[in-house]
């Protein structure tokens, strides 16, 4: 069995990452999107509330799941089984930063591979950064959005 680890903070989750997700799973028989939890890193989005949206997103995907890990990646996917990491590609700076990552795990895991597919040209300018950035500022973030994802912007 195919399975493979789509890592991130989805903080939140964006068109982009759904649409690596949705490619990713003509490929792999299974794919565990997989939150990264950083006690030094600070996030808009509570982590129950990230889940939440991902979950309603892909609640007809049967072999799409969520989980979340502390520490490293690819630590995590080896306790979970996985053998591969799939991550999205949008631009050269996305490929530079993921590559020197995927050799650093290749050092560290010989036995899972990182897969990286490209993002659909609709989507490749689209960053969670730049999402929250819109949110804070009360801004239409509709469009960057799955439609499960909705912002109550008295919290902020
Ligand atoms: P991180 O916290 O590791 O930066 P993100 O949650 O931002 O992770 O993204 C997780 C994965 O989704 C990464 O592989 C990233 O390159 C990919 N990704 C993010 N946005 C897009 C997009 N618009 N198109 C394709 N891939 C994307």
């Amino acid at each position: 069995m195919k399975v493979a680890i789509f890592p991130g903070s989805f903080d939140p989750i964006t068109k982009g990452h759904v649409d690596i997700i949705l490619k990713g799973i003509t490929v792999f028989d299974k794919i565990i999107i997989s939150i990264g939890v950083n006690s030094n890193k600070k996030y808009l989005f509570e982590i129950e509330q990230r889940i939440q949206w991902i979950k309603e997103i892909f609640k007809d995907y049967p072999h799409i799941e969520i989980e979340k890990y502390e520490g490293l990646t690819i630590d995590f996917a080896k306790t979970i089984g996985a053998n591969f990491i799939l991550r999205g590609l949008r631009n050269c700076t996305d490929f530079q930063y993921e590559q020197s990552i995927a050799y650093a795990n290749k050092e560290l895991e010989t036995k899972i591979e990182t897969v990286f597919m490209l993002s659909s040209p609709a989507y490749f300018n689209i960053s969670s950064t730049i999402v929250r950035e819109i949110i804070l500022n009360k801004g239409n973030y509709s469009k960057f959005v799955p439609e499960a994802v909705k912002v109550d912007f008295s919290k902020f």
